[in-house]
């Protein structure tokens, strides 16, 4: 058996993904769930001549009865007469996955429950938690400046219990060079002091201050879970070269004995940057989820870039799907179709032997994220 097939028949621990929506979706809603942007693009054009457009016909038309490439018109009629549901269960069930781990953070329209992801994918579900979405919800419940620090800290210790993971979007909000020390207790109060009281004045918390951040991060080592963070690519929230993991350098330099791994997420353009910081720190893992849905048939050579240097038990697989199951599903082909392509060329220059190549393969589809996550230690 060569190693494709091998790879398509290997189960996947997906390490970072988020519900899909169960809402009907219209074409307009459907383009701007299949994009980072924030709206759509020119009249005249359509979101779906893309990579990832191209991927939608070509591999999910066939899990709904249509034949590869099917016209887009084609494709959202069938999608519609199916409704939401079916189609999350065809797609999301050939994804051929264990295990996925749920991020819970982000707040979307129509989204489904945890549960409702777990039983169409017919896999088990773990929630990692997004350490600026507490901070936010704590400084909602009224506390006062004097107390944030330690109810933030607390309910992470909380959170902590039921999550495999915690997960900070830091880039978006402050960009990612963390300081290499946690914040004094006075710091985060005069910080406190500040933000709450612009939270009062706007009517809103949202966690934009760097000490609140650094605070609640460096709290999260304390705890000793994996901290996934968010890191290269994204929406147009994030300011890109803000998002470069090698910023992180000082605090993953300094990370305290107590930490879990840290994890990089989706990590592109910077998927090299990444790969050198696991290469150097043993504690870093990464994957490149969210660039492999998005690069089509270029997925190998985004595979093949982080594979120069990051070493083999620390990539992790990972869809990013979000809102549409396609993205899912686009997740799990590409890897398979992506790391065979790579790991095939690795054995015609007989670089490696076909026993090394499946294990590796077993690593990167999901035994790293089983070790990582210790999610064999969970019932
Ligand atoms: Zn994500």
């Amino acid at each position: 058996m060569g190693i494709a097939d091998e790879l398509a028949d290997l189960p996947l621990v997906d390490q970072h993904c988020h519900p899909i929506v169960l809402d009907p979706l219209d074409r307009a809603g459907f383009e701007l769930l299949l994009t980072e942007a924030a709206g759509h693009g020119p009249t005249g054009t359509s979101e779906l001549d893309s990579q990832v457009g191209l991927a939608v016909r070509r591999w999910c038309a066939p899990e709904l009865g249509l034949d590869r490439h099917a016209q887009p018109e084609e494709y959202l009629t069938r999608r519609a007469e199916l409704g939401p549901r079916e189609t999350g269960r065809r797609l999301l069930g050939a994804c051929g996955t264990s295990d996925l781990l749920v991020d819970t953070g982000l707040q979307h329209p129509g989204l489904c429950a945890p549960g409702e992801l777990a039983e169409l994918a017919g896999a088990r579900v773990h929630e990692v938690t997004r350490v600026e979405t507490v901070v936010e919800q704590v400084a909602a419940s009224g506390v006062g400046a004097a107390d944030l620090g330690g109810a933030v800290a607390d309910a992470l210790a909380e959170r902590a219990t039921r999550s495999v993971g915690f997960k900070t979007i830091a880039a978006y909000r402050i960009g990612l060079e963390l300081p290499a020390a946690a914040p004094t207790t006075s710091d985060v109060r005069r910080a406190a002091d500040r933000w709450l009281a612009d939270g009062e004045r706007t009517g809103r918390h949202r966690l934009d201050e760097p000490t609140l951040v650094a605070h609640a991060v460096h709290a999260c080592l304390r705890l000793g879970l994996p901290l996934q963070v968010h890191t290269g690519y994204g929406d147009p929230d994030v300011t890109l070269h803000r998002a470069d993991p090698s910023l992180l350098t000082a605090f993953l330099r300094a990370l305290p004995p107590e930490a879990g791994p840290v994890v990089l997420l989706h990590c592109y353009p910077y998927h090299r940057q990444a790969a050198y910081l696991a290469n150097v720190f043993p504690q870093v893992a990464l994957d490149v989820s969210l660039a492999v849905s998005h690069v089509g048939p270029r997925a190998a050579a985004v595979l093949a870039e982080t594979l120069e240097l990051a070493p083999f038990g620390s990539l992790l697989y990972a869809s990013d799907g979000f809102g549409l199951p396609e993205l899912h599903h686009l997740g799990a082909v590409l890897f398979r179709r992506g790391l065979a392509r790579v790991l095939d060329d690795w054995l015609a220059e007989d670089a490696l032997s076909a026993d090394d190549a499946a294990r590796f393969a077993r690593m990167i589809s999901a035994d790293n994220a089983r070790r990582i996550y210790r999610l064999d230690a969970l019932t």
